[in-house]
């Protein structure tokens, strides 16, 4: 059947995962001041990987303190100076790859071909990327000697551990901030491999402190007084939380939010395209993206043939064993993420929605939810408002160019959006018209570090990644 798997390649030996982990604070491993520690599980197996010391407050004023002092040499530092350990890192990051992609997948859930083809390569990209423009910001156009902030807070969700990471962490270090970052409290492991990895580059004590632990840490951290400049990504509501909690201070922010993509297949699509780009869209790691084409809108006189053809596609999807490198679709992250795309998609069918799920058959231990459409959605439904972050699709139709872009812009967010249209000149009216931060023509969920990633309304703002992700750390 579809579901055997075969051995897996990736063996979890490549990966020497320790019984335990301290916070780095100040270059070195170190106990959380009150003693706590959490355990961070597998999501495919409910297996404890390993034991980690949750940060309180006391560790947040610790670890700004470290970054602080070192803020004093490391924002003096030559830009050349500081590019030559980001490369450093860029190039670690290549080397200790793979063992990175089983670490991710085994502590996230995500199958080791996205971790592998997608996530690394992405990781390794914007330490380069960023490296690049550390020796070039005078001349970006923000005038000579533009300043870095300070100390950067950073707080990150766990569907995309390192590339949030990198996100974060690649700009800050090449404007010459220094950092304080919390990954989240189900997928703490990588970002501990990283600061081994800043060890092993020879980057200043201090530069970097990664502290693991729960939204109390998180909260410490961005409310501190000494941090100048609050990343986050994550939900829209601790995102809320954030921009009231540092109004009022002068502290930069900038947020990255939910979303609820529309993906518009529109009637002279190449459908066989556009059904892997709508797969693409929704089901890469298991829907759990918040730029996810989570709403397909499809033109009505193309709907039974794009849902057929879609129906028939993901029965082929592979679900299970995300070490495994045929798998498709991995585990979700945690008990509480299933339980939330649970109750969702049951408010889906109390609504009226028609549920589809492909017949596939969930392993017995760990958090799995099969590949599922909505149709007869309406944009009153839940399931075509909420962001669900689970491998859910919600299926709507549009009769023209206006009724799509009408019911595109109908969200409270505006991350990304995707076009299908063999029309050159439609995707460009089209596009000009959608209220999303990034919008794809003709593929989806591509990204790339020279480009520029943020939402409009609820996604939240500010932008990371290219030339505009460097604003965000630098006082022009
Ligand atoms: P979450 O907001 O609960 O948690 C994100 C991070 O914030 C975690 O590290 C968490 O510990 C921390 N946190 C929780 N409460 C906090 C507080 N009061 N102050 C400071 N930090 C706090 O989100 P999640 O459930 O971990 O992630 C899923 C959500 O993140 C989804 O809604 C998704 O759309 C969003 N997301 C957005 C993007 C983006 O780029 N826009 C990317 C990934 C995820």
């Amino acid at each position: 059947t579809a579901f055997e798997y075969a051995p897996a390649p990736e063996s979890r030996s490549v990966v020497d995962i320790a019984p335990s982990y301290g916070l780095f604070i100040d270059g070195e491993f170190v106990e959380a001041a009150d003693g706590k520690v959490f355990k961070t599980v597998s999501p495919s197996t409910e297996e404890v990987l390993s034991e980690v010391a949750q940060a309180s407050s006391e560790d947040v004023d610790r670890a700004v303190k470290a970054a602080r002092k070192a803020f004093e040499k490391w924002s003096v530092l030559p830009g050349a100076e500081r590019a030559k350990y980001l490369f450093r890192i860029a190039r670690i990051i290549q080397e200790r790859s793979r063992e990175l992609a089983v670490l991710e997948t085994l502590d996230n859930g995500k199958p080791i071909k996205e971790t592998r083809d997608a996530d690394l390569p992405l990781v390794a990209a914007h330490f380069f990327y960023y490296a690049g423009w550390a020796d070039k910001l005078d001349h970006a156009g923000y005038g000579a000697n533009p300043q870095p902030l300070g100390v950067a807070g950073q707080v990150i969700p766990w569907n995309f551990p390192l590339l949030m990471l990198a996100w974060k962490i690649a700009p800050a270090l090449a404007t010459g901030n220094t950092v304080v970052l919390k990954p989240a409290e189900t997928t703490p492991l990588s970002a501990l491999f990283f600061a081994d990895i800043c060890r092993q580059a020879g980057l200043p004590k201090g530069v970097v402190n990664i502290l693991p632990g729960y939204g109390d840490a998180g909260a410490a951290l961005t409310a501190h007084p000494d941090v100048n400049k609050v990343a986050f990504t994550g939900s829209t509501a601790v995102g809320k939380a954030i921009a009231r909690q540092v109004a009022g201070t002068d502290k930069k922010v900038t947020l990255e939010l939910g979303g609820k993509g529309a993906n518009i297949v529109f009637d002279d699509a190449p459908i066989d395209q556009a059904v892997e780009g709508i797969v693409t869209g929704i089901f890469f790691n298991q829907g759990q993206v918040c730029c996810a084409g989570s709403r397909l809108l499809v033109q009505e006189s193309v709907q039974d043939e794009v849902l057929d053809a879609l129906k028939r596609r993901l029965t082929t999807l592979r679900l299970g064993d995300p070490l495994d490198k045929n798998t498709d679709i991995g585990a979700i992250n945690s008990a509480e993420q299933l339980a939330r795309i649970k109750a969702l998609t049951e408010t889906g069918e109390a609504e009226g929605a028609e549920r589809w799920s492909a017949p596939c058959e969930l392993p017995s231990s760990g958090y799995w939810f099969a590949p599922t459409l909505f149709t007869n959605v309406t944009q009153a439904h839940t399931v075509a408002r909420d962001e669900i972050f689970g491998p859910v699709l919600s299926v709507l139709t549009f009769r023209t160019p206006e009724e799509a872009v009408a019911k595109a812009n109908n969200t409270q967010y505006g991350l990304s959006a995707g076009i299908w249209t063999e029309k050159g000149s439609r995707i460009l009216a089209v596009a000009d018209r959608l209220r999303a931060g990034v919008i794809w023509a003709n593929t989806f969920n591509k990204f790339d570090p020279t480009s520029p990633f943020g939402g409009y309304k609820e996604s939240g703002y500010g932008r990371e990644g290219g030339r505009h992700g460097l604003e965000a750390y630098l006082d022009v």
